[in-house]
C-alpha cells in the first residue's frame, strides 16, 4: 500500500485543502499520515480515524505564531527546529515498518523537500494558491519582476495586465511581518524544481494557457483541485463521516437557520480565518447588510466581534452572526445567493465550484489578485469599490448586493458561476483532469512501491 505523509502549514487555509486531499487519497486506497505542528494539532477535530495524525515542532509548542509574537521570530525558529522534527518523525515511522513513499509538503516548507531527499523519499510540493498567483511570486523569485514595483502596469506571460491594486500586498511592505511573509512566499520557489511532483489546488481549465506554459518549466506540475469541495461535488466520493472542515465543531444552528430561507436570498459573509478587518470597515459592512434587502449570514471570529456597532443585532429574522460555520456546506445550501468574500483562494475555489456569485472585498495578501480574477477574468462576481480611505462604504455594499442578487448583470454572473461549477464537477469526475492527474501521481508512487516490494499490490483505485 502506498503511504503518503502530508505536511500542512498550520493555518486554516492550508490545513483545509491538504486535509481534503488526504481524504481523497485515503479513499483511493492510500495510507495517509497527516502532520502539522503541536500547537495547531490541538485545534483539529473530525479527522477520520482512517488518517493517522502526527505532529512536528515549530519551536512554539504552546501557541505557535501567537506565542512567537511575530512572523519573523516564528519562521526563524520553525526553520531551525522543523527539519529535525520532521526527519525524526520520518525515521520513527520508517522504523515501525510503515515506511513513507512520498512526503506531500506545503510549498511554504521548502526544507521539507531536503529532509525527504536526504531520507531517499519522494517529495511532492503542494501549492495552495492558484497558478496566476504562483506565477507572480515565481517571477519575483526569479528576478523577472523587480521589487519595489515602479511600473504602473505589470505584464507577465499568460496573466491579465495587472495594476498595483491587483498585486499581493506583500510587495508593498509596511512592516517586518509583511517582509517575513514575503520571504516565505518567495522561498516556495527556491527548490521546487527538485520536487518529484508539484500539485496545485486549482482547476486546469480556468488557468489552461498559464498552466501549459508553466509545465514547460516544471513538467511534473499537475492541477488537482478543487480539494475542499470534492466530497460534496462528487457523489461517488460522498462520505457519511464527513463533518465539514477539520478545525472547528459543527455548527448546526446556521444550517437550520438557512433551511427556513427562500432559495438564493441569503448573502453569506466571511473575511476568512486570519485577516484582521478595520473596525470602520466592519461597521460599514454591518450597516450595508442591515440596509440591504437580503437576508445575511455572517461568520466572524470572536476576536472581531467587538468591532460590530453596539446597536447591531447578531440574531434576527433577517440576519445571523456566527463565530464559525462549515463554509462548504453553507455555500452548497440553496438559500445562498451571494458570497461577500475577502477572496482567500480556498473561499474563491469553494464558491466557484458550488456556483455561488461573489462580491469581492479583498483585505491583504494575494486576495487582491484573486479579486481581479473574479471580477475581470472569470466574471464570477463584482469587486466592491473602496473610497480614498480604502473602505467599502455601507451604501456601496448595499448597491453591490442588489446588483448581484437582482440585476441582469447578476443573472449573467450566476449563469457563469454555474458553468464553473460544471467545470469543477467535471474536473473531479473520472474523465476529468484533476482526477486523472491524481491517479497519475499515485500510480507513479505505486510503481516505485512495486519496484521495492516483491508482492506488487500497490495499485491505486480509480475512485
Ligand atoms: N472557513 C470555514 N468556516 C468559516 C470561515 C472559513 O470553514 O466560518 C474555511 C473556508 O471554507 C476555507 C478556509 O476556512 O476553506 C479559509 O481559507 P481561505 O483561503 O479562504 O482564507 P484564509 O482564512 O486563509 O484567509
Amino acid at each position: 500500500m502506498v503511504h503518503c505523509l502530508v505536511l500542512a502549514y498550520p493555518a486554516q487555509g492550508h490545513i483545509n485543502p491538504m486535509h481534503y486531499f488526504s481524504k481523497l487519497l485515503q479513499q483511493k486506497g492510500v495510507r495517509v499520515t497527516f502532520v502539522t505542528t503541536f500547537s495547531f494539532c490541538k485545534k483539529l477535530q473530525n479527522v477520520p480515524a482512517s488518517i493517522s495524525l502526527e505532529t512536528i515542532s515549530d519551536g512554539f509548542d504552546k501557541g505557535g505564531v501567537d506565542e512567537a509574537g511575530s512572523y519573523k521570530s516564528y519562521f526563524e525558529r520553525f526553520w531551525q527546529v522543523g527539519p529535525k522534527s520532521l526527519g525524526d518523525l520520518l525515521e520513527r515511522v520508517g522504523r515501525s515498518g510503515e515506511g513513507v513513499d512520498c512526503v506531500i509538503y506545503d510549498s511554504a516548507f521548502p526544507w521539507a523537500l531536503e529532509v525527504a531527499k536526504r531520507l531517499e523519499i519522494a517529495g511532492a510540493a503542494f501549492l495552495t494558491q492558484n497558478m496566476f498567483v504562483n506565477s507572480i511570486y515565481y517571477h519575483v523569485h526569479q528576478g523577472k519582476l523587480s521589487l519595489p514595483i515602479t511600473q504602473n502596469e505589470i505584464s507577465l506571460p499568460f496573466l491579465p495586465k495587472l495594476q498595483h491594486q491587483d498585486m499581493p500586498t506583500f510587495f508593498f511592505p509596511t512592516d517586518a511581518n509583511n517582509a517575513a511573509l514575503l520571504d516565505l512566499l518567495l522561498s516556495q520557489f527556491s527548490n521546487i524544481h527538485k520536487a518529484d511532483w508539484i500539485l496545485c489546488n486549482s482547476l486546469y481549465h480556468m488557468e489552461k494557457e498559464l498552466t501549459d506554459w508553466t509545465m514547460k518549466i516544471w513538467s511534473n506540475l499537475r492541477t488537482i483541485g478543487p480539494c475542499s469541495t470534492s466530497m460534496l461535488l462528487n457523489k461517488r466520493l460522498r462520505d457519511d463521516e464527513d463533518e465539514g472542515d477539520v478545525t472547528q465543531f459543527k455548527d448546526e444552528e446556521c444550517m437550520k437557520w438557512l433551511d427556513d430561507k427562500p432559495k438564493q436570498c441569503v448573502v453569506y459573509v466571511s473575511f476568512g480565518s486570519m485577516g484582521v478587518v478595520k473596525e470602520e470597515q466592519i461597521k460599514e459592512v454591518a450597516y450595508g447588510l442591515r440596509d440591504s434587502e437580503s437576508y445575511f449570514l455572517w461568520t466572524m471570529r470572536a476576536s472581531e466581534e467587538n468591532k460590530l456597532p453596539k446597536d447591531f443585532e447578531k440574531r434576527s429574522e433577517k440576519g445571523l452572526v456566527v463565530r464559525w460555520c462549515s463554509q462548504v456546506k453553507v455555500l452548497a445550501h440553496e438559500a445562498i445567493g451571494c458570497f461577500v468574500t475577502h477572496c482567500g483562494w480556498n473561499s474563491v475555489l469553494e464558491a466557484l465550484s458550488l456556483g455561488v456569485p461573489m462580491l469581492a472585498m479583498p483585505c491583504w495578501s494575494d486576495q487582491y489578485t484573486n479579486a481581479k480574477l473574479i471580477a475581470d477574468v472569470w466574471n464570477l462576481g463584482i469587486r466592491a469599490e473602496v473610497d480614498d480611505k480604502n473602505i467599502v462604504r455601507g451604501q456601496v455594499l448595499k448597491h453591490c448586493i442588489m446588483e448581484i442578487m437582482k440585476s441582469e448583470r447578476g443573472k449573467k454572473v450566476k449563469r457563469n458561476a454555474m458553468e464553473f461549477k460544471a467545470l469543477a464537477e467535471h474536473a473531479i469526475s473520472e474523465e476529468g483532469k484533476s482526477h486523472k492527474n491524481t491517479v497519475e501521481f499515485l500510480n507513479s508512487l505505486a510503481g516505485s512501491t512495486e519496484n521495492n516490494q516483491s508482492a506488487g499490490n500497490g495499485k491505486i483505485n480509480s475512485c
